[in-house]
C-alpha cells in the first residue's frame, strides 16, 4: 500500500508501487468522513486503516500531478536521526566507525518538507547533501526489541538530511540538530510504501544525483544498524510516537567528503531516490539580499 499527502489531503494511491499510473484516492471523501483529511492524524490509527484501505480496492481514483505531493508526514511529534551509519561515510567523515550504538540527533519537525520544490541556501553556509532511508513509526513503541520492531513500522519514504557544516562543525563538539533544520532541510517523500511492498525491505538502493552527475550510491544492506537494531536502540531510551520520523543515516558520497569540498550553490537540482519507493527532486536558490 502506498499513502501520500496531495496538497494537504490523505490520499490512497491505486495499485502497487510498481504502478506506473497510480490514481489517487481521496480518504476523507471515500472513507464518508471516517478517516481524518490530515495526513499526519492517520498514524494514530494506523492498523484500523489499513485494514479499512484493503476494502478500498473498488474505488477509481483520479488521476494527480505529481507537484501536488507533500510529505506523507508532515509534522511528525518527533524525529530521530542516526549518523555514521555506514562505514565509508564515517571515514570520509573524520569519524571511527560506532561500534556498540550509533549517534543519535534531531532534524526539528518544522524543517520538514516535501518531495519537491525549492530550498533556500543559508547565507555564508556550506549546505551538503545525505539521502537516506527514512521509516515512519505506525503504533506507539516502547522498548522493542530488534526481532519485532518492524511491527511498528507504518512505511518507508526517500528522505534528504540536507546539512549546514559551517554551523555543524563550529564550536568544541560537533552540533547536528541546529545545522540540519534550516527551513525546508528535512525532505520527506515522495510517498510512504508499506514494508509489505518490497521483497527485502532491510535492502534497498539509495541513489543521490546533483545536476545529472551521482554522487552517492548505496544499498541500505549495509547500514552498520539497521532498522531493527536502531528502533531498539531508540526505543529503549524514548516511547516511538505514532508518525514519528526516523533519518537512518547516509552512505559515503557527500560534498563535506571530497577534496576540495562540494556544497550546494544556487541553480543546483538535487534528485534523491530509493529502490522501490521514488524519487524527490528539489533546486537550491541563494538568499534574496
Ligand atoms: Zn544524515
Amino acid at each position: 500500500m502506498r499513502i501520500a499527502n496531495l496538497d494537504g489531503r490523505l490520499t490512497l494511491l491505486t495499485g502497487d508501487r510498481t504502478t506506473p499510473t497510480a490514481r489517487a484516492i481521496d480518504v476523507e471523501g471515500a472513507s464518508e468522513g471516517r478517516f481524518d483529511a490530515d495526513p499526519q492524524r492517520v498514524y494514530d490509527r494506523w492498523d484500523e486503516f489499513r485494514a479499512w484501505a484493503r476494502t478500498a480496492g473498488g474505488v477509481r481514483g483520479e488521476a494527480y500531478e505529481p507537484a501536488r505531493l507533500r510529505s506523507p508526514a508532515p509534522r511528525p511529534p518527533q524525529v530521530f536521526a542516526i549518523g555514521l551509519n555506514y562505514s565509508e561515510h564515517a571515514a570520509e567523515s573524520g569519524f571511527a566507525a560506532p561500534d556498540s550504538a550509533p549517534p543519535v540527533f534531531t532534524k526539528f519537525p518544522a524543517c520538514i518538507t516535501g518531495p519537491y520544490g525549492s530550498v533556500v541556501l543559508p547565507a555564508g553556509g556550506h549546505t551538503d547533501w545525505e539521502v537516506e532511508l527514512v521509516v515512519v513509526i505506525g503504533r506507539r513503541t516502547e522498548r522493542v526489541r530488534a526481532e519485532d520492531a518492524w511491527s511498528c513500522v507504518a512505511g518507508l519514504a526517500v528522505g534528504q538530511d540536507l546539512s549546514e557544516r559551517v554551523s555543524q562543525m563550529a564550536g568544541p563538539a560537533p552540533q547536528f540538530s541546529l545545522a540540519k533544520s534550516f527551513p525546508r532541510f528535512g525532505p520527506v517523500g515522495p510517498w510512504l510504501v508499506t514494508p509489505d511492498e518490497f521483497d527485502d525491505p532491510d535492502d534497498l538502493a539509495l541513489v543521490c544525483s546533483l545536476n545529472g552527475e551521482v554522487v552517492q550510491e548505496g544499498r541500505t544492506s549495509k547500514l552498520l544498524f539497521g532498522i531493527p537494531a536502531i528502533l531498539e536502540q531508540l526505543s529503549a531510551v524514548v516511547p516511538l510516537l505514532p508518525g514519528d520520523v526516523v533519518f537512518t543515516g547516509t552512505p559515503s558520497g557527500v560534498g563535506m567528503g571530497r577534496v576540495p569540498p562540494r556544497w550546494l550553490s544556487p541553480g543546483d537540482e538535487l534528485v534523491s531516490s530509493v529502490e522501490g519507493i521514488g524519487e524527490m527532486r528539489h533546486w537550491f536558490v541563494g538568499q534574496e539580499n
